[in-house]
């Protein structure tokens, strides 16, 4: 018989593809690594169990504990997966601007959810960081994991990610290209392929370049923090968990570029991912654009599209904000009357 235990186990060994139509004048193979695989649709259910089990193992989560995190995204759904398979209770702190939908998510999958108002100062007695702090210390046995400073989320991807892709390319990766929002992903996985390709031979592709992909205003790509509308990724500050010394490079990539990628890898590969897969696809294809033959870029694809149907694969919301240019429509099947 084969079966997992439970789902816990089903968390990572995601499989590599092969990219073969986005890829036009690339001579180098581009592979992605699709995270939407994971039981909880995204790469954070990898963080979310090392975060609790970092946590019961220094006493800081006990039995019955409650896990207390301001998140509306997919490190809410990896935490309330893994923390009801292990008997916690979890709260969430979001804002109220966080969609109907994420919210029934979370709730679906038992967690309680609390709703502040977006419109308050950061240091206001209201805001989703006051109040997340509040509850922690309110309620007993309440633990926060703090996804943008704990050192289990770039662990967890020093222990797993970094290490499949190693394996699954036989050592043979010469350019791994991940989008940064906390910073866990790249700091994790990159250090580790540097680390094991330290001393491989330039003539076996010497040792991994780390491309970080960023969407434009982004601070690990020289901007401001100014907005865009690619979500999980960028940030207006510089979370403890991005390592600035992994990556050797950073690359901004526009919305529009990343969205109409994002589109093309749905159409044209089967790949239903989101928009921060667009934007690191987007960030590969140009550094393998000038790489023989020989080289292997892997790409990390973090979540799956389902949750932006409304918004990157909506022909009027991509209009309204002029990421349509033409030609790029979604058929509409005629009524027949
Ligand atoms: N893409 C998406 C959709 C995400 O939710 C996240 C997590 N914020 C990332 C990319 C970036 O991962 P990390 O936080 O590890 O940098």
């Amino acid at each position: 018989m084969k079966y997992a235990q439970s789902v816990l186990d089903l968390i990572g060994n995601t499989p590599l593809i092969k990219l073969n139509h986005v890829t036009e004048g690339v001579k180098a193979t581009v592979l992605v690594k699709l995270e939407y695989i994971n039981p909880g649709g995204s790469i954070k259910d990898r963080i979310a169990v090392k975060m609790i089990e970092e946590a019961e193992r220094t006493g800081k989560l006990l039995p019955g504990g409650t896990i207390v995190e301001p998140t509306s995204g997919n490190t809410g759904v990896g935490l309330a997966l893994v923390a009801q398979q292990k008997g916690y209770k979890c709260i969430f702190v979001v804002p109220d601007k966080v969609g109907e939908d994420k919210r029934a998510v979370l709730q679906a999958y038992g967690a309680e959810v609390v709703v502040t108002p977006t419109s308050v100062a950061p240091d206001s007695p209201q805001s989703y960081y006051s109040v997340s702090d509040r509850l922690v210390t309110e309620i007993p046995g309440a633990y926060k994991p703090d996804q943008f400073s704990n050192p289990a989320a770039p662990g967890s991807h020093y222990e797993t990610t970094g290490p499949e892709i190693w394996r699954d390319t036989d050592g043979t990766v010469t350019h791994c290209v991940i989008g940064a929002g906390t910073g866990g992903t790249i700091t994790g996985t990159g250090r580790f392929l540097k680390e094991i390709s330290a001393d491989r031979p330039e003539a076996d592709g010497g040792r991994v370049r780390i491309i970080g992909a960023d969407p434009e205003g982004s601070v690990y790509s020289g901007g401001t923090g100014r907005p865009y509308f690619v979500e999980g990724v960028g940030e207006d500050m510089w979370p403890a968990n991005y390592d600035k010394s992994v990556p050797d490079a950073v690359i901004a990539v526009t919305d529009a570029d990343s969205f109409a990628m994002t589109r093309r890898l749905a159409r044209e590969e089967g790949l239903l991912v989101g928009g921060s897969s667009g934007m690191a696809v987007v960030a590969a294809l140009q550094v393998a654009r000038d790489l023989p033959e020989s080289a292997v870029v892997v790409v990390i694809l973090p979540d799956s599209g389902r949750g932006y149907l409304a918004k990157i694969f909506n022909d009027q919301w991509m209009r309204s904000y002029g990421f349509l240019s033409g030609g790029e429509e979604t058929s509409v099947g005629e009524v027949i009357k």
